[in-house]
């Protein structure tokens, strides 16, 4: 990542507003997909003193942890243990699910928008997520609900048939664009962004969006 990124020549206009002195001439890290927060000034003005900046602020770039008093953001991200994230006691709201796919959580984001009170919501992908390529694991599934569970193995291969199409990704950060686009939709009030946590460095990534629609 750090060699693509020295290759770049251009920043986007984004990254050039209000650079630290120290910052001035460094390039930020940005591939096609994604945009890498190394710094303050690599938060796109857009983001900056909002929620999605601070949850930057304190996951990449070390901000204080100082508890705040009202909950700022909601955070739909993947059940998978691999990811903690930095923050204050008290900044979000989180729900976890497999893949950071809210289809089946429709209320309990109504609700942190409606009686929370959460303007902002951060979808959150990661690498390596187990929801993608799920079909090709029926067959551990199988052997883990009869060895694990005590299931019959008819009914864990018809079980596995029936879900995992509605929980399948085929790629992590092309699903979490989509999911945002959906809930954009259906809270257009709400501020969406879809980033993406790398299981490889434990750093928080914002997907890179086509924006001429907006
Ligand atoms: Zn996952």
């Amino acid at each position: 990542m750090a060699a693509q990124c020295a290759l770049e020549t251009e920043p986007t206009t984004a990254f050039t507003r209000d650079s630290h002195p120290l910052e001035r001439g460094r390039i930020p890290c940005v591939s096609d997909k994604l945009i890498a927060v190394d710094a303050p000034a690599d938060i796109p003005v857009e983001h900056r003193d909002t929620p999605i900046g601070h949850l930057f602020e304190y996951h990449n770039l070390g901000r204080a942890l100082v508890a705040v008093e009202h909950p700022e953001l909601l955070i739909g991200m993947c059940m998978d243990n691999r990811k903690t994230l930095l923050m204050p006691e008290n900044f979000a709201f989180k729900l976890r699910t497999s893949g950071a796919n809210m289809r089946h959580n429709e209320f309990r984001v109504a609700y942190a928008i409606a009686v929370g009170g959460v303007r902002h919501m951060a979808l959150i992908a990661h690498t390596n997520c187990g929801m993608v390529g799920l079909t090709h694991k029926m067959n551990a599934f199988t052997r883990g609900m009869v060895d694990a569970a005590g299931w019959d193995e008819t009914q864990a291969r018809e079980y596995f048939f029936q879900y995992a199409p509605f929980f399948e990704i085929e790629d992590e950060v092309e699903f979490v664009k989509l999911e945002a686009q959906r809930l954009r939709t259906r809270y257009p009030k709400v501020s969406i962004t879809p980033l993406l946590y790398k299981i490889e460095d434990n750093r928080l990534y914002l997907v890179r969006e086509d924006l001429t629609n907006s």
